[in-house]
């Protein structure tokens, strides 16, 4: 007896990735125009072979629209854990195992501190979140007067809030306290997302990110790649993203906090993870393309080419896990002949530089509290 078909099992036959192909797909997102879906799952199924060719094509357009920057940015969260919703990749989620800090909010001073440290280590933008659905008003004038901390001692700071699903009421109030930017990743396809999250929707995720922007907030949406999802999703979720029109796009590999569902879900290579990037450096080809968690575990030592597709990284911890140190990252991003965006230096000559040359300082989650980092 047969079984019930996988979506992966009727997969039609996908054209060969060449060079050539590559020019072309390059070429076109050089002037605006994405890959078509054909060409897109194409180069997901691409192979080993023509792995440097990708990236190499991938490159050649951040390179066009984003020279040699790296924009550096800071996860602050001001909330963390017990969360009511069920994300199933998520460690803060309801019912979750995870051995990661739980936290009430920190005060906005504590706050304004970690945006110091971040703007100290390079970081144009912070990013203020708190785990949970969505913000009640208690919630909104807590993390406005943390902005407006924010606002008073870095003028120049980028700030990004991160709250989940959004009114619009509540949105153009963050925009009016000096708020740039609102995140709301829809994280996967929306044929997919059910096997996700079942306390809320992908149109729910899409309702927000549409209510910041008409708000006058820069919207943020990506994804997070490694949860099971077939390449007609990663198609789907990049189509659906560009549709959105976001100014930033994170992109997120998975990591598996024991104790969620997903836990133990090791389903990317480094070679996998290349080959997103490169497909969303064609889809978004001027756009900022932001490498987010998850890089350090996945692509491992292939990171240094990441950086020739993203123009943009999270320096240090993620919300509930560590991050690479800070001097690691600037000596890969100076190691690749790239310039962190923003920096007042010279390109920093890897071969001079030194132990005790020594810039930012990595920093641990849990900063403002009692509780110990976790590691
Ligand atoms: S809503 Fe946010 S904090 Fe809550 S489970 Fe989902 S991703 Fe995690």
């Amino acid at each position: 007896m047969q079984g019930t078909p996988t979506k992966t099992a009727v997969e039609p036959a996908r054209a060969e990735v060449s060079a050539a192909s590559l020019d072309a797909v390059a070429a076109a997102a050089l002037d605006g125009i994405p890959p078509t879906r054909q060409e897109a799952l194409a180069l997901l199924g691409s192979g080993e072979d023509v792995l440097l060719d990708v990236v190499a094509a991938g490159a050649r357009v951040r390179r066009r629209f984003f020279g040699d920057r790296v924009k550096l940015n800071f996860l602050i969260n001001m909330k963390s854990g017990a969360c009511s919703e069920d994300c199933s990749y998520c460690s803060q989620r309801r019912g979750s195992d995870a051995e990661v800090l739980k936290y009430p909010w920190l005060d906005p001073g504590a706050i304004a501190d970690l945006a110091d440290l971040a703007a100290a280590g390079g970081a144009r933008r912070v990013c203020l979140v708190a785990a949970g659905k969505g913000p009640n008003q208690r919630d909104i004038g807590r993390v406005t007067k943390a902005i407006e901390e924010i606002r008073g001692r870095r003028p120049e700071l980028e700030i990004c809030t991160c709250l989940g699903l959004l009114g619009g009421a509540q949105a153009e109030q963050l925009r009016d306290a000096g708020a740039d930017a609102y995140n709301h990743n829809v994280n996967t396809s929306e044929e997919h997302y059910g096997e996700v999250c079942s306390t809320h929707s992908f149109a729910d995720r899409v309702d927000t990110v549409r209510r910041a922007g008409h708000a006058g907030l820069s919207p943020c949406s990506g994804a997070i790649f490694g949860m099971r999802e077939t390449d007609e999703d990663i198609v789907d979720v990049a189509f659906a993203l560009r549709d959105l029109g976001p100014a930033s796009v994170p992109v997120n590999f998975l990591i598996p906090f024991d104790g969620t569902p997903l836990e133990g879900e090791w389903l990317l290579t480094p070679q996998r993870c290349l080959r997103i990037l490169a497909l969303f450096r064609f889809v978004f080809p001027n756009v900022e393309l932001r490498l987010g968690g998850g890089r350090e575990i996945h692509l491992r030592t292939l990171q240094p080419l990441a950086l020739h597709l993203a123009n943009s990284i999270f320096l240090g911890d993620y919300l509930t896990s560590a991050g690479e140190a800070a001097e690691a990252d600037l000596q890969m991003i100076a190691d690749a002949g790239l310039v962190v965006d923003g920096s007042e230096r010279e390109p920093l000559d890897s071969s001079r530089r030194g132990a005790g040359d020594k810039t930012v300082a990595p920093r641990r989650r849990g900063a403002g509290t009692e509780l110990p980092p976790n590691a």
